[in-house]
């Protein structure tokens, strides 16, 4: 495997920390050890999170290209469109993002508070749709490119969640290196990594990465999509196609991406009951802060698999934190008693 020869312009603050979580492991029982990989703290960049670590193998393209705007798209209260937002300012470029209603849930201020408050307040153009959710390529987002021509700019198309660009997930490929060395000062070995999945590329790098190893299938995705059957066959072409880009040298199979389905009802970006509940309990035990949207939904399942036996008894999980706490601003009415 060979990440040397990737370009990577540094955004975040360097490796990010792993952090004992010996609360929630005692409140589930204190049979697995669980600990948590903080990509939400991993720059200063408007409060980062997982996309920035796959910007910064995006933006020397950007750069190079000669490209003036970043153009992206997500819903509403996407995480990804706020940090090509961050990016754009951080390098000083223009910034245009789609963002269409994906997810069927009102709250009074849903389009003015949280991520999409933050874009704006960076400089980005943004434009509302009235779509519903697709992970995949969009007429809207074309359409927005090919304004941006037309006014005489130069676009640097990012598509949603920086998925389906050839070097999306280079940086979760990265990631793995950056556990196997931290495991070695640790001292040990996790024995599974869970990670919230949607649009499928953080998955991705990291079943390339720890595929190396022999540890593919020990990352546990947590579909937060509702629609499981796309998200796998996303993540699995995706991590085929970056296994050629880093040269695994080894094949990665569909029974290499593990995925369960069983935490994104009702839909995409409505959480059920069971969601809020715990996002009340990393909050009560931890001080970690989850969203409705993706990481409530991965612990979630964290919670679930722990109390039902699926991590075997001693195992060291390891929970990774992807960012996304500012939509949790959009969710104030189902929170307004805690
Ligand atoms: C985008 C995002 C995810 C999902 O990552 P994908 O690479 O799209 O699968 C999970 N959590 C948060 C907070 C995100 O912003």
């Amino acid at each position: 495997m060979n990440l040397d020869k990737f370009e990577r312009y540094p955004l975040t603050f360097g490796p990010t920390p792993i952090e004992k979580l010996s609360n929630l492991s005692e409140f589930l029982g204190g049979d697995v050890d669980i600990y948590a990989k903080r990509e939400d703290c991993n720059c200063g960049l408007a409060f980062g999170g997982n996309k920035i670590r796959k910007l910064e193998y995006i933006v020397p393209d950007a750069i190079s290209s000669g490209a003036d705007t970043l153009v992206s798209i997500g819903g509403v209260q996407s995480n990804h469109t706020r940090m090509v937002a961050a990016v754009a300012a951080k390098i000083g470029m223009k910034c245009r993002l789609v963002q269409e209603s994906w997810v069927p849930f009102q709250d009074a201020v849903y389009d003015r508070v949280g991520n999409i408050l933050m874009s704006r307040v960076m400089g980005a153009k943004v434009e509302l749709i009235d779509e519903g959710f697709d992970i995949g390529i969009r007429e809207s987002w074309e359409n927005a490119l090919k304004d941006v021509e037309e006014k005489g700019g130069k676009p640097y198309p990012i598509p949603a969640g920086a998925s389906e660009h050839k070097f999306g997930a280079v940086g979760y490929v990265n990631f793995a290196e950056e556990v196997r060395q931290q495991e070695e000062e640790l001292g040990f070995k996790f024995d599974y990594i869970v990670v919230c999945t949607v649009t499928g590329s953080t998955m991705a790098g990291m079943v390339v990465g720890f595929a190396a190893d022999g540890r593919a299938r020990n990352v546990i995705g947590i579909d937060a999509s509702a629609t499981p059957e796309q998200n796998h066959a996303q993540v699995l072409r995706i991590a085929q196609n970056t296994a050629d880009l880093v040269e695994l040298n080894q094949e990665i199979t569909k029974e290499d991406v593990v995925i369960i389905d069983d935490y994104a009802y009702p839909a995409y970006g409505v959480p059920s009951d069971e969601t809020v509940e715990a996002i009340r309990i990393s909050a009560r035990t931890e001080a970690m802060m989850t969203d409705p949207v993706y990481e409530g939904k991965s612990m979630q399942g964290l919670i679930d698999l722990t109390k039902k036996g699926y991590f075997p008894k001693g195992s060291k999980v390891l929970y990774v934190h992807l960012g996304g706490v500012p939509a949790i601003n959009a969710y104030s009415y189902i929170f307004r008693n805690g």
